[in-house]
């Protein structure tokens, strides 16, 4: 998902205001991915101690500043968002990861590690939003760019090796589930099934030895894998280290 908001005054602004605000005194780094954790609601208490014990967003954030040298700040603020939505807000370069959304997972998902590697997968398609914002690239549609968001996840999960593509196995698991749970109320993405289905088929032709399971779905992708990654790291050349 991806939001647009009211601007907000700038925190720079906000502490040159107020020297002896506690977040001014620990300004966020100039460039690249970090992570801020609100204190959360108390009905999201256990979702925020699974993601302050499994640390899923901080193995995001870590890939992503490997990969890529972002020369804008980009905060992922994990929250309680009381329903709002996980989602990247161009006017403040901030990912917010719901707490109450880890509890949707944690619903469908039993398996701590799971629900982890789950939110690994929605940070890096959020990060793809960001990506999208701070390189300006076009899209023909709001469609168009999500479908892309879910590919530059599916990319930076299969970059990581086994452990990558286990968490996009698990990812697409979890849209199998919530497809299974019914229809939902959601234009802005491509139906959890086809969500499942892309990400299978990128895993089985970029990795078919470690998934033989997955052959029939290869060479099923569109785009395929080969034009998958290249279109993205073409993009992203402005960025790569
Ligand atoms: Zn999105």
């Amino acid at each position: 998902m991806s939001r647009r908001r009211t601007p907000t005054l700038p925190t720079a602004a906000l502490c040159a205001a107020l020297l002896a605000v506690p977040a001014c005194q620990h300004a966020p780094p100039a460039r690249g991915f970090t992570i801020r954790y609100e204190e959360p609601a108390p009905a999201d208490a256990a979702d925020a101690a699974l993601l302050r014990t499994r640390k899923p967003a901080e193995r995001a954030v870590t890939a992503l500043n490997a990969y890529l040298d972002l020369p804008k700040p980009v905060t992922v603020l994990a929250r309680s968002c009381a329903g709002e939505g996980t989602g990247y807000d161009p006017d403040t370069r901030r990912i917010e990861l719901c707490y109450d959304d880890v509890a949707q997972e944690r619903e469908l998902l039993t398996d701590e590690a799971a629900v982890a590697d789950v939110v690994t997968e929605t940070v890096h398609h959020e990060a793809g939003h960001a990506l999208v914002d701070a390189l300006d690239l076009p899209f023909p549609s709001a469609r168009a760019e999500e479908d892309a968001a879910d590919r530059f996840a599916a990319l930076m999960l299969i970059r990581e090796g086994p452990d990558g593509e286990r968490a996009l196995r698990t990812a697409a698991e979890e849209y199998l589930l919530t497809a299974a749970a019914g229809p939902e109320d959601d234009p802005e993405h491509a139906p959890p099934a086809e969500r499942a289905a892309t990400h299978l088929c990128l895993l089985s032709e970029a990795s078919p030895t470690r998934h033989p399971d997955l052959a029939p779905r290869a060479h099923t992708c569109t785009p395929d894998w080969p034009t998958t990654r290249d279109t993205w790291t073409h993009d992203l050349a402005p960025l790569l280290r």
